[in-house]
């Protein structure tokens, strides 16, 4: 590897091409991705224990209330309930957001005991289209990066990505907490810290770089962990972060259809704007933002009447193309890298 501008990075043409080695829509099909992925099986799991069944929404004993974790103010109007959780807009910042969540001690439990979703993860097909997507946003940042190669992958999951930086030569270190990913991740002899990023009490200006794939939405106070990747990142050192994005077109059509909501887990969904609003406010100057992953597939689904994760419906509009999606930020994950700016 190399500080030198890989030719794919300069030509956009050479780029779209790179992206859609990861569209699932495009090299499999959407209903083989998530056929094959047991996604119909295990992307909701039951969570009725948090349910009140005469309200439908979650139980007064079980939740917390928060403001915009991008801009502190309180909730705007509602705008859909999704399994018995309230998702809202910031009317400042325009977020969407759960109000209404699991409580801490509850949430970390249901990360730690979490399998479902480990299962999706760890299927052949899922992995086949998250390395070629971690090879991406690693060769990105490598773009960027001096010879120095200490790697913090925080929210490290089942490992997939883990392994693949160890194999490209950085010095890697995960931070994870689900306990069947702890154990397999130990037992391979990865450097785990088994705590969320905030509690780990690591010396600062120590990582390079500071990865996390699709954790954002998951955290309750997401700037806390930011602040603490900046704290952490060593001097030409980069934060890689990749988050479903709300502003997508396969969302913007879906609304709560869209499998990305779900309150239990999916606590924030950012677009572009309050991506890049979260990250200004904390001192990270943004150097790549940009969508990848179209859900091409979904989109024409739903725009011909076809169950939009399942269907088999042709193209839509042949104008719609992997181009023109995520020319116009309207992926269904932003991929961003960034770096403190002060
Ligand atoms: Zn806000």
């Amino acid at each position: 590897m190399t500080n030198k501008p890989e030719s794919w990075l300069t030509d956009p043409e050479e780029r779209l091409k790179r992206k859609n080695t990861f569209d699932a829509s495009i090299v499999m099909g959407t209903a083989n991705f998530n056929r094959d992925t047991g996604r119909q099986d295990n992307l909701h799991p039951p969570f009725s224990q948090f349910i009140d069944p005469n309200t439908g929404m979650l139980r007064l004993d079980m939740l917390r209330a928060r403001d915009c974790p991008v801009c502190g103010r309180p909730p705007g109007p509602g705008l859909f309930v999704k399994d018995g959780f309230r998702h809202v807009r910031c009317p400042n910042c325009q977020l969407i957001y759960v109000s209404l969540i699991l409580r801490e001690d509850l949430m970390i439990k249901y990360w730690q005991e979490e399998l479902a979703w480990s299962k999706v993860l760890a299927s052949g097909p899922q992995i086949e289209m998250d390395m070629a997507k971690y090879a991406y946003g690693l060769d990105l940042a490598s773009n960027y990066l001096t010879e120095s190669r200490k790697l913090l992958d925080v929210g490290a999951g089942t490992g997939t990505f883990v392994r693949y930086a160890i194999e490209q030569g950085f010095e890697t270190t995960a931070i994870e907490f689900n306990v069947e990913s702890v154990d397999n991740l130990l037992q391979e002899g990865i450097q785990i810290i088994v705590k969320p990023l905030e509690l780990a009490d690591l010396p600062p200006h120590s990582y390079d770089l500071v990865t996390m794939w699709e954790v954002l939405e998951h955290l309750a106070d997401p700037k806390v962990v930011l602040a603490e990747a900046k704290r952490l990142l060593a001097p030409g050192g980069y934060l890689l972060l990749l988050v479903p994005n709300a502003g997508s077109l396969v969302t913007r059509l879906l609304h709560e259809k869209s499998h990305t909501f779900g309150g239990h887990s999916h606590l924030n969904h950012f677009d572009p704007k309050s991506l890049s609003l979260i990250l200004k406010n904390l001192h990270y100057e943004i150097v790549e933002l940009e969508t990848v992953i179209t859900e091409l597939g979904t989109i024409n689904n739903h725009l011909g009447f076809e169950d939009p994760y399942h269907g088999q419906a042709g193209p839509f509009c042949e104008d719609l193309t992997p181009k023109l999606i995520h020319e116009r930020l309207w992926g269904s994950r932003l991929l961003a890298l960034a770096r403190p700016s002060a």
